[in-house]
């Protein structure tokens, strides 16, 4: 399966999240031949992005947004569990610092964009614009509604310097969020990941929906496309995350460069 083709939100469609399945694995089994995919997928993704580090022209920008409990860690921990820590950078975004405040809101992001050769990841994302400050109205609504095209301006900008965007949806039901908190509650060593605000949220899920309905509808784009991500299954959600970064990476025909000197046939003495 092509899983690009198959996640990818074509731009200027009108997603609605009902219709996609949060349960959804496309044949898929979690077996030994899914196992073995996701397995050759971080393999590869491994390879190539020694590649990319070596070519030191382009770099990849991978963002994640979820629910709360949608697997965001998880997946940076499964997906980049071979890559090599020097060409990669993991970046959270929580509630702006009293600096990064006292800028534009795309601030903070843009400082944190891969460099070339790069694989950056952000947990949370720009999108946090229209998402968390849409639903509990932190700014008024001329202000947030103006962040979906500016979004896109950043992203085309970043396109046209060489970076590649993936931007993923993990996308998890409203009973599966209630049964990874009940985990969490029920385990002493998860408790750390539970924060007050945790629960409240979950009150505002429908106001989540829509607001991530808006964002994927309106900001997905050949040069920075959304993929609508099944994450119920966390087997599924690593299986498909995996592929379409690895799937990416081939089709950027990274190239190791030309060697930086005339090469003596022997180490000279
Ligand atoms: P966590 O990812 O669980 O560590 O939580 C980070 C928190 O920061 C979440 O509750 C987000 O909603 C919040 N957050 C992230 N970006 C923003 C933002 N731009 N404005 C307000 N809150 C934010
Ligand atoms: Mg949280």
């Amino acid at each position: 399966m092509d899983f690009r083709e198959k996640l990818m939100v074509r731009p200027g469609h009108k997603v609605k999240l009902k219709d996609y399945d949060p349960d959804e694995t496309f044949g898929f089994k979690k077996d030994n031949e899914s196992e073995a995919l996701t397995a050759k997928s971080t393999a590869r993704l491994d390879e190539l992005q020694y590649i990319l580090y070596a070519e030191n022209r382009r770099a990849l920008l991978i963002m994640l947004q979820a629910m709360d409990c949608g697997g965001k860690d998880g997946t940076i921990r499964h997906v980049m569990s071979g890559a090599n820590p020097q060409g990669c950078k993991v970046t959270s975004f929580k509630v702006p610092s009293s600096e990064e405040a006292a800028h534009d809101f795309l601030w903070r992001y843009h400082k944190a964009v891969p460099a070339r050769g790069e694989i950056g990841i952000f947990n949370r994302s720009p999108y946090e614009q229209v998402l968390v400050v849409r639903v509990h109205k932190l700014l008024p609504k001329k202000e947030w509604s103006a962040a979906y095209e500016q979004i896109n301006m950043m992203e085309r900008f970043l396109a046209e310097n060489d970076v590649t965007i993936l931007k993923f949806f993990l996308h998890i039901s409203k009973d599966e969020q209630k049964r990874r908190f009940q985990q969490r509650i029920d385990e002493p060593e998860k408790h750390w990941k539970l924060s007050p605000a945790d629960f409240a949220e979950r009150q505002y899920w429908d106001d989540y929906i829509a607001a991530y309905e808006a964002a994927l509808s309106r900001c997905s784009t050949k040069y920075a496309p959304w993929f609508i991500i099944p994450a119920n299954k966390k087997w599924f959600r690593n299986l498909a995350v995996s592929r379409i970064i690895a799937e990416t990476l081939e089709s950027m025909n990274l190239k190791f460069p030309k060697p930086a000197i005339d090469l003596p046939k022997k180490v000279p003495e």
